[in-house]
């Protein structure tokens, strides 16, 4: 049995989670550690997901003007008002030169 260190009165078993305690002054023991480790975690798995993105942008056959490579990367830009037509981008895979089309 644990007691309280605030009010002295017995520590109850929450109700969502029979292992963690609380009392009915309001008192909650703090479990920092576990908090820090989960958050950690969580931004890992964020810097992943960016370094990924450039490798999965589809390609086409278009010829790059600069070299005359027959491949390349492109997505699609919305500019300004969504009325507006997309904007297509190219990214020649051999130079990395970069173009637009309309
Ligand atoms: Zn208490
Ligand atoms: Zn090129």
């Amino acid at each position: 049995m644990q007691f309280c260190p605030k009010c002295g009165s017995l520590l109850l078993p929450k109700e969502d989670n029979p292992k963690k305690v609380k009392c009915s002054c309001g008192y909650n023991p703090k479990q920092k550690k576990i908090f820090s480790i989960s958050e950690r975690v969580e931004n890992s798995a964020k810097i992943e997901v960016v370094d990924k993105k450039l490798e999965t942008l589809p390609t086409l056959s278009i010829n790059c003007p600069k070299c005359g490579y027959k491949k390349a990367f492109y997505w699609l830009v919305q500019t300004r008002a969504s009325d507006e037509a997309e904007t297509q981008f190219f990214r020649c895979m051999k130079c990395s030169h970069q173009w637009r089309q309309y």
